[in-house]
């Protein structure tokens, strides 16, 4: 069992083989010649967020402040700081181009709280989805940024749903690299995904609820980190059968095996699910409305069709135009829709297969997307 556990960890998953020898070889050569910082480096500027676990500040370097490397977000974490450095090394080396550019993470000891972990991302630019969705003109505050021109349609579903389209490509594409690394995000929202001003495509950020399952890191779930809005009706990332962590070797032999059963990656697709559905949904977008729609969803017990059967025939105006945009082509994207928010994290599309789906093989979007 052990051997077989072995042997597909370096076979038989895409991806993985690399992954095993970065962590040896390539993270030994980049600890070389890598710079480093410490904390007298760094200059503070505006707080951009405060969480229960750190404080996140823009800030810069003192001496090359001219420099793009002087654009910088750093992060003064607790305990969890050093699971989130973790991570933030692993995807750069696996997949870089999912998450936010990690610069460099390191222990503080000298700080007046105590143990303090810093990291350092570069900034990558002023707008989450969050924002971008607050606005009024959503989607089409966004179609430049990622699109590039302005598209030749009319205003209306069409238009828009092509820009949603494109937004939800990127974002299965960035969670694709993050679960073929063997990392579950779990705590996919539009205020953790980032747009990133100079490659013009969003990205995710905050992995600090993040579990890499490959190698037992933050193996047994906090669920307590899991954003309610978001987390799908599982909670816990491992069924109950796996109750604790193995030591670190064992977890690595078997752990594409619990991979395969459990289907821990499915976590993040159901969060992802519900930014489709909020894309869609204007009046889903607040806070009070997607409370609302967990609230109803889970009295149709997390079935979707049945939700909206309960619904659409007293669905206000703006509801309706929801369903029309997912309508649209034979309704192609309420079925991808339907096959990411489900309740069983089994019967829920992959990040991959979802990128396969039919929603995203249009013409010319496709050539659009190659380029970037
Ligand atoms: P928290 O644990 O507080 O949620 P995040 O890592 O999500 O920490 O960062 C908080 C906020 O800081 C984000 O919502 C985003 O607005 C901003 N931010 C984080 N990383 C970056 C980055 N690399 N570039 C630009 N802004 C960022
Ligand atoms: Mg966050």
């Amino acid at each position: 069992f052990l051997a077989m556990g072995a042997l597909s960890y370096l076979w038989a998953t895409p991806g993985v083989a690399p992954g095993f020898f970065d962590m040896f070889v390539l993270a030994f050569a980049e600890r070389l010649f890598r710079p480093t910082f410490r904390k007298d480096d760094f200059v503070l500027g505006k707080k951009l967020g405060e969480g229960a676990f750190g404080v996140v500040y823009r800030a810069s370097l003192k001496k090359k402040p001219s420099s793009k490397e002087g654009d910088l977000v750093l992060k003064k974490a607790t305990e969890y700081g050093a699971v989130e450095i973790w991570m933030n090394e692993r995807v750069r080396r696996a997949c870089a181009n999912s998450c936010a550019d990690f610069v460099y993470g390191f222990l503080e000891t000298s700080s007046k709280k105590g143990t303090e972990y810093w990291l350092i991302w570069r900034f990558e630019g002023e707008n989450t989805l969050a924002d971008l969705m607050q606005s009024k003109e959503f989607p089409y505050n966004v179609e430049t940024m990622i699109l590039g021109e302005v598209q030749a349609l009319p205003k209306g579903l069409e238009r828009e749903d092509r820009i949603i389209q494109t937004i939800m490509r990127q974002l299965l594409f960035a969670l694709d690299g993050l679960h073929s690394t063997g990392i579950v995000h779990r705590d996919i929202k539009p205020q953790n995904v980032i747009f990133s001003e100079d490659s013009r495509i969003f990205k995710i950020i905050d992995l600090g609820a993040a579990a890499d399952l490959r190698v037992g890191i933050n193996y047994i779930p906090k669920e307590f980190l899991l954003d309610p809005r978001y987390a799908a009706p599982e909670q816990y990332i491992m069924s109950t059968q796996t109750p604790s962590a193995p030591s670190a070797p064992v977890a690595t032999a078997l752990s594409p095996v619990l991979w395969q059963m459990n289907l821990p990656d499915r976590f993040d697709i159901y969060s992802a699910g519900l930014i489709f559905l909020q894309m869609a949904f204007p009046a889903l977008r607040s806070d009070s409305g997607l409370i609302q729609f967990n609230r109803q969803l889970k009295r149709c017990d997390y079935d979707l069709v049945a939700w909206r059967k309960s619904v659409e025939p007293r669905a206000s105006a703006d509801l309706r135009r929801g369903f029309q945009l997912l309508d649209l082509d034979g309704g192609i994207g309420w079925e991808l829709l339907t096959s990411m928010v489900r309740y069983k994290a089994r019967q829920r599309t992959s990040a991959k297969a979802a990128l396969a789906h039919p929603y995203f093989d249009r013409e010319g979007l496709l050539a659009l997307s190659f380029m970037q």
